[in-house]
């Protein structure tokens, strides 16, 4: 099936509170304009300098998710356009990418990435850290971004049981964050769910999925 009948077979089931990531990381920008020329605007990418060579080429409109692993010193060169990063997964990052939002008189969107997978390669906090930052004072000086809510990824496994454990964990997190008063914490979103999980992670409560080889089909890291 081409892009465009996976990508139409997806958002036609999708409820409405429920947003389509389109992971288009390792796709060539002819692939991301097939989504793109049926109407799709949200693609997220996990490499900061492929995300940054795919907007300097592709149209101004498209909202670029971040949703790798980001290490603190790349931050500058998606500051001027990322829509949303999905993994800050400490409080470091937090204050580099409020600095460089600051340079650029925006306010970026962040999601804190929870470890919810019983795997040691799988990054993010646990929800003791994010209540913490959620909470502290320190969070409400940094005035240029905004915690939108949690994300995280189940273990690479084909027990569903484990899987929905962990996103009913994630969901579960979400819900027992108390937001201080004016705070730049708009809890909304739960990002979770993938290729293989997004149904159930729906039924979980995901608000956003994050969705690659079911749209643009398997990628090949070898080239
Ligand atoms: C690659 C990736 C996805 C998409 O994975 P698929 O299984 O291809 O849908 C989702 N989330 C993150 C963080 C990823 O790195």
């Amino acid at each position: 099936m081409s892009i465009k009948e996976n990508l139409l077979n997806i958002t036609n089931t999708l409820p409405d509170h429920v947003t389509l990531v389109a992971v288009s990381k390792t796709k060539p920008v002819s692939d991301i304009m097939e989504a793109y020329n049926i109407g799709h605007r949200i693609f997220g990418e996990n490499k900061v300098q492929e995300m940054v060579e795919k907007y300097e080429e592709m149209p101004k409109d498209i909202e670029w998710h971040m949703i790798g692993h980001l290490q603190r010193n790349k931050v500058k060169y998606m500051a001027n356009f990322v829509s949303l990063i999905h993994g800050v997964d400490n409080f470091k990052l937090l204050k580099e990418i409020n600095k460089q939002a600051k340079k650029h008189d925006r306010i970026i969107d962040c999601l804190l990435q929870i470890k919810i997978a019983d795997e040691d390669s799988k990054f993010g906090m646990s929800p003791n850290e994010a209540q913490d930052i959620i909470q502290s004072k320190a969070l409400s000086e940094l005035q240029h971004v905004r915690i939108k809510g949690l994300m995280g990824m189940a273990t690479f496994t084909n027990n569903i049981h484990q899987i929905e454990r962990e996103f009913k964990m994630l969901k579960q997190t979400f819900d027992s964050l108390k937001p201080l008063e004016n705070s730049n914490f708009k809890p909304e979103t739960i990002s979770m769910g993938m290729s293989g999980d997004y149904q159930l992670a729906i039924d979980c409560g995901s608000t956003m999925i994050r969705v690659g080889s079911s749209i643009f089909g398997s990628r090949n890291y070898s080239n």
